[in-house]
């Protein structure tokens, strides 16, 4: 990598995968992978085009049951154009010569090109330049500029420019036993010898989608007409060109392409739209001029600069964390505010997890509620949408107020798989994952949290609010009195350690009073009780009585988040869950010395035919979470209001206690523990870091990267850099800011946007210096080393640490 690329110097067909899916470009509207425009899905390449929002759903008959499953649809390949040279093969990066190969993603332009210098087999050698992009200007738009070069050859080239929808939904191996046909035909065309127009549908949820495309070309810089002949299949079309190549002389060919989905706003059709914008597309460089333009607007706004102590090395460091922030906002950009959709957990790069979301958005949201909060308000909103759903899935299992499904997908059903493959062993398992009612929780922090940073009074009275006291009406149906506790408590759970989904031996899924479930639901009550103070009593009034919330609902409320049950052991250990302490240490020595990488311990085990439930061991940070989303101070309030003690120093031994005892099998996981380590101030946090940044260019879960990024933890390492470090927090209206930089950080310079504030940051181990912009309305008050210090418009202050 260098500061701002992601550099290839080889074609490595082992890697391709993974190349692809980094290489991923996206506007927020839709992404499609990096795979090369001569490819179709193979065991190397697995070209893919994903529209934000766009599922479908389609039965399976499998191991005696009819599973549905909804994805996230693998929509036609715009991208295939190949050529060949006087009726050779056609270019296929397999079988040529490759004397010189470049592959290089621009983070800060957003353009995918690639450089490559090949004999085909018979002398020729030509030399192919190709770039490519999806307008972050204009979302529905997407152009691909390749330059041949004929270096010792002339004669005639062959080129074929195609609109793919012959695609399934094959990226995942795991998935490929399920149906996955999603697509139908709806109309092939071609016009103007040069345009081709492909419509399909989904097949159950009836979207539309369009695409058209036009191939230009030309020849330093005069356009060279050339009419295609037009082939057409029953889910393909395609234009076929020939034109002769001049020995030295560049031959220039454009393909732009458009989208339309029937789910657009401001459309008429998507088909008849897509043929009106390829009509009045401009060419590549103009494309490509203003789509560079968006990119920098939003690298403004996005900035992040760090250097490290001479010794660290940091290349890497920067450019790895540019391009999380790059693809978190091809995943999801300001084009989204106007769409009904949330953030995938993979991304828009890949098929794991059908594109489904999940609770990864606590790790999502922080980024962009301090840079283009309006993002989150759009993501909250899609939850909002769904709230009917999740008041269904409540009173299915016999609970009041909103249940927010552990998967949503297209109308916020529980779409979590019942069973799932395990690959090590090849047998089906059941899959309890929805257990994870912590989920609402989840929503629930996120609401909290927006209004936090963005004092949006308008959001907390129209939906936030409606939303939090719907989940707190749901925490406090689920929890139940225990007479001989004296205390509240919430059984047949899952926490976010989905190790342990049943207590061994036993017949029924779940366990017991999950001590985040339970902390997280009394924090949600409080909250909810709270808005009593945060609303205007009008607003506050009218949700309550459309809600029939009564003054028993609250004193119930209250007295939950006074007595919930939360299991220690072994003298201020915070147990997992109930029972945790019960189970057998287990034998991480032998298991690594057997098996190497053990991230996956749940397939290992059932493989063997045994089971994590039956050990201390778990997939991801559970108890730790609790460190993560909330600062000790807050903890010990919470604890204390809870009844129990809380001691400073039980959080070291609560984080060596899980971190020794858990196989990182989500990477989530090292998000979390570096941050807790890097908050109780040990060196050991920068490593962890490290190691959480390369979870998706390493690809360290060893090949999960290649079926989509993992949108958590490249969230949540910028986020460790931007709140983390800086202990940057917003809470009781107020910005407060404690920085500890870890020691080989040298100087870290950002801005953040606090209520509407534009604030730039400089922080070195020694000073911090805040510079508010000066268009600001008001001072800006923030908090440091208990001393409030006001920031007029303009002002730039520097504080001693
Ligand atoms: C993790 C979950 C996460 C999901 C999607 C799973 O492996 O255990 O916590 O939400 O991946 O990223």
């Amino acid at each position: 990598m260098s500061e701002w690329s992601l550099i290839y110097g080889d074609f490595n067909a082992q890697e391709e995968p993974l190349r692809e899916a980094l290489c991923t470009l996206g506007n927020g509207y839709f992404a499609t992978r990096g795979a090369a425009p001569e490819a179709t899905a193979d065991d190397i390449h697995y070209p893919g085009t994903y529209i934000a929002g766009c599922f479908n759903r389609l039965k399976t008959h499998l191991a005696g049951e009819t599973i549905e499953n909804e994805c996230m649809v693998n929509m036609p390949n715009w991208l295939p154009l190949t050529f060949r040279i006087e009726n050779g093969d056609w270019f296929d990066l397999d079988s040529v010569d490759i004397l010189d190969f470049h592959q290089e993603l621009n983070l800060h332009q957003g353009i995918l090109s690639r450089t490559i210098h090949f004999d085909d087999g018979q002398g020729r050698r030509t030399i192919m330049h190709q770039e490519r992009l999806v307008s972050m200007e204009q979302p529905h738009l997407a152009a691909l500029k390749t330059v041949l070069r004929a270096e010792n050859w002339s004669g005639t080239l062959e080129v074929c420019s195609a609109l793919d929808g012959r695609v399934t939904n094959s990226g995942v191996a795991r998935y490929r036993e399920f149906n996955n046909r999603h697509l139908s035909p709806l109309k092939m065309q071609s016009f103007d010898d040069n345009i081709l127009l492909l419509e399909m549908e989904t097949n159950q949820s009836h979207i539309r989608v369009a695409q058209a495309a036009i191939t230009l070309f030309s020849r330093q810089g005069e356009s060279l007409p050339c009419p295609g002949e037009y082939v057409c299949e029953s889910d393909y079309v395609a234009h076929y060109f020939k034109t002769g190549i001049e020995t030295g002389t560049p031959l220039a060919i454009e393909k732009i392409a458009v989208i339309y989905t029937s789910r657009d706003r401001a459309i008429s059709e998507p088909a008849g739209d897509a043929r009106q914008a390829i009509q009045e597309t401009t060419g590549f460089d103009h494309i490509a001029d203003r789509h560079r333009l968006r990119w920098k607007q939003l690298w403004d706004q996005f900035a992040l600069n760090l250097s490290t102590h001479s010794e660290v090395k940091d290349g890497n460091i920067k450019a790895t964390l540019r391009l999380h922030i790059m693809q978190l906002l091809q995943t999801t950009s300001p084009h989204i505010l106007d769409l009904d959709v949330s953030v995938p957990a993979r991304g828009l790069h890949g098929e794991a997890y059908r594109g489904h979301i999940f609770w990864d958005e606590l790790f999502v949201f922080p980024f962009f509620n301090l840079r283009i909060p309006e993002i989150t308000r759009s993501l909250l909103q899609y939850r909002y949408r769904r709230l009917d759903a999740a008041r269904r899935s409540a009173q299915a299992e016999g609970y009041k107020g909103a249940m927010f499904p552990w998967q949503s997908g297209s109308n916020g059903r529980e779409e979590s798989q019942t069973i799932h493959l395990n690959p090590r062993s090849g047998n089906w398992i059941p899959d309890n994952s929805r257990l994870q009612r912590h989920i609402s929780a989840a929503v629930a922090f996120n609401v909290w949290h927006y209004v936090e940073v963005t004092d949006d009074c308008e959001f907390l009275s129209s939906y936030g609010a409606e939303m939090l006291l719907e989940i707190a009406r749901f925490w406090s149906s689920i929890a139940s009195y225990n007479e001989e506790k004296g205390r509240y408590e919430i059984l047949g759970v899952m926490g976010p350690d989905e190790y342990h989904d049943a207590y061994p031996d036993a017949s029924e899924a779940g366990i017991d009073n999950n001590a985040y479930t339970n902390v997280m639901a009394a924090w949600v009550l409080l909250r909810a009780l709270e808005l009593r103070t945060r609303m205007s009593s009008i607003s506050y009034t009218t949700i309550c009585e459309r809600l029939q919330l009564t003054n028993e609902d609250f004193n119930r409320w209250a007295d939950i988040s006074r007595k919930m049950f939360v299991p220690f052991h072994d003298d201020g250990i915070i147990s997992q869950f109930e029972a945790y302490d019960e189970l057998q240490e287990f034998d991480w020595e032998g298991y690594r010395n057997r098996y190497g990488d053990i991230h996956r311990l749940d397939r290992i085990l059932e493989k063997e035919d045994d089971t994590p439930n039956r050990y201390k061991v778990s997939k991801q940070a559970d108890v730790l979470m609790l460190f993560y989303l909330f600062t000790a101070e807050e903890l010990r309030d919470l604890f204390t209001h809870l009844g129990y003690a809380f001691e400073h120093d039980t959080i070291p031994r609560n984080i060596d206690y899980y971190m020794a005892r858990t196989s990182h099998g989500s990477t989530l996981s090292q998000v979390v523990n570096s941050w807790v380590l890097a908050r109780s101030d040990r060196p050991g946090a920068w490593p962890l870091f490290c190691q959480a940044l390369s979870s998706d260019v390493d690809d360290i879960q060893g090949g999960t990267t290649q079926e989509g990024i993992h949108t958590g933890a490249m969230a949540g390492t910028v986020d460790i850099i931007q709140r983390c470090f800086t202990g940057i927090e917003t809470r009781k209206n107020q910005l407060w800011v404690n920085p500890a930089l870890p020691p080989e950080l040298r100087s870290l310079t950002f801005r953040i946007n606090y209520r509407a504030q534009m604030l730039d940051f400089h922080l070195t181990p020694l000073s911090i210096r805040i510079s508010a912009d000066a268009s600001s309305e008001h001072p800006i008050r923030i908090g440091l080393k208990q001393a409030i210090h006001e920031l007029e418009p303009g002002q730039s202050r520097e504080f001693a640490l």
